[in-house]
């Protein structure tokens, strides 16, 4: 019997759609559906290819603000968010179609002929994304793979569904070729498992908690199947004494609250040189306390709901009732799945709030006396993501930059994510790099020719 997942607004609790399951047989019809189609669009012109992906931008742009609706509804995320959301899938549509012309292969100089290489498409791709950012993550995968000539069978979190099946119809309204792009929704224990572990798909990209990646490489090991991590993250903000303080601290809040705080790139370790400590935490508490959580759908919003009780229950096993709370904002009473913005210091650096990461709207702020101890405590984690250091001295800047082992590092900003930079984790937050100008590259193969030129 087919099983069938509820989609509830985290906001509300209310049932916005429910959604069938894809079951291990349909998953093998999808794999099989897919190889066929894959055939077909790699044997097509590059410039038929590019022109398809850019139909599907200017659908996906043509739909933007019912895909940030969409988004609202099922994840909870403020409007402003949602529409930055659609605005990167239309983006990261158009980038990989430039790319599309672009992903030519050497001639090496060797004795006795020519050598060639070529980038050949892997084939059947599965995308595994999460409900935190459903929309864009879902299109970091599938952009460049389908740009290199793949076929994609696109598995979003049970939470979250309904803006991955959208981008399913616009894909095929756009004209690309029925099979080449699905959605599976459905378990990851089932629906997942099936799609990781099937032969004929031959790279998995898995976006999602730590945990779950370890074992999806696990099984891609078995089959020495292409895989690509983006995991879990408890990053850094580093603010030292001769930064700009009032702006580190107006800038530090939505570091770890936007999207209540279920960001992989999440700032959610405060550190803070020793001589400005207590006057940070005097420019930090307040901005904190007024930060607008409510209405996701509601413009002036700055702070949604959680996805889930399930979730809601996670934040309050790691924020024990023994930790100091600084600063704790309101959150909405009644139906929603809300957290307040909470503050924690003084915490001590090994304290489990301050080394897990818990996926909500939590950060800890610790003291640090120089940049040696910052880098220590930066550097004192199984993850390394992302991170901001805030600073006036350039050299102190690049030093930090380069000391602090994490994919993505800011300065005196906390950006984290461009469609044209790439993105990706040291350590235990992941495995590859998605977005930028290789991203094409990690789905293909790399094939050498060499031609004989001798008599
Ligand atoms: P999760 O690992 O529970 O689930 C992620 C996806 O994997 C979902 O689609 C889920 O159904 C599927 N899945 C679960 N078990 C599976 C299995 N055994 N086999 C195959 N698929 C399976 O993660 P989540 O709770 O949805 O997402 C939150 C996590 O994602 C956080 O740890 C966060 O830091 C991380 N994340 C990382 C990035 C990044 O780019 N590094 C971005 C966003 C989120």
């Amino acid at each position: 019997m087919t099983e069938h997942h509820q989609v509830l607004n985290p906001a509300t609790e209310e049932v916005v759609a429910t959604v069938a399951a894809t079951t291990p047989e349909g998953v093998d019809t999808a794999v099989a559906a897919a190889a066929k189609a894959q055939q077909g669009w790699a044997a097509l012109a590059p410039a038929d290819r590019a022109r398809g992906l850019r139909r599907f931008a200017a659908e996906v742009d043509a739909h933007a603000e019912e895909l940030a609706a969409l988004e609202v509804r099922e994840a909870g995320h403020t409007l402003g968010n949602a529409r930055w959301e659609a605005g990167n899938v239309r983006d990261l549509l158009d980038y990989a179609a430039g790319g599309v012309e672009r992903l030519s292969g050497r001639q090496i100089p060797v004795a006795g002929g020519i050598d060639l290489t070529f980038h050949e498409p892997i084939g059947v791709v599965g995308v595994i994304a999460p409900w935190n950012f459903p929309m864009p993550i879902a299109a970091w995968g599938t952009a460049p793979a389908l740009a290199a000539g793949n076929a994609v069978l696109l598995k979003p979190a049970e939470t979250t569904p309904l803006t991955a099946l959208r981008l399913a119809e616009l894909a095929l309204s756009a004209g690309l070729p029925e099979g080449l792009f699905q959605v599976l929704p459905g378990a990851g224990p089932v629906t997942g498992t099936r799609l990781v572990e099937h032969p004929d798909v031959r790279k998995i990209v898995f976006t999602g908690s730590t945990a779950v990646g370890k074992r999806i490489m696990e099984q891609c090991a078995r089959q020495v199947k292409r895989v690509t991590l983006e995991l879990g993250g408890k990053s850094p903000n580093i603010v030292f004494a001769d930064a700009d303080l009032e702006k580190a601290a107006a800038a530090a809040p939505m570091a770890f609250l936007d999207n209540a705080g279920q960001d992989c790139c999440a700032r959610t370790r405060i550190l803070v040189q020793r001589e400005v400590y207590e006057r940070f935490l005097e420019l930090l508490v307040p901005a904190v306390e007024a930060v607008r959580v409510g209405d996701p759908a509601d413009p002036a919003t700055e702070m949604g709901p959680l996805i889930s009780a399930v979730q809601r229950e996670r934040v309050r096993s790691l924020v024990t009732d023994d930790l100091p709370v600084a600063a704790r904002g309101s959150a909405p009473e009644g139906p929603g799945f809300w957290y307040p913005p909470t503050v924690l210091a003084p915490v001590g650096a090994a304290a489990p709030a301050a080394t897990e990461e818990i996926f909500g709207p939590v950060a800890v702020v610790l003291p640090f006396d120089d940049e040696a101890d910052a880098l220590r405590l930066a550097n004192a984690t199984r993850y390394g993501l992302s991170g901001s250091i805030w600073t006036r001295d350039l050299g102190r800047a690049i030093r930090m930059s380069r000391g602090v082992a994490a994919g993505n590092l800011s300065v005196n900003s906390h950006s984290s994510v461009r469609y044209a930079t790439p993105f990706g984790g040291f350590g235990e937050s992941g495995l590859g790099r998605e977005l930028g100008p290789d991203a094409l590259a990690a789905f293909t193969e790399t094939k050498n020719v060499f031609i004989s030129t001798e008599e």
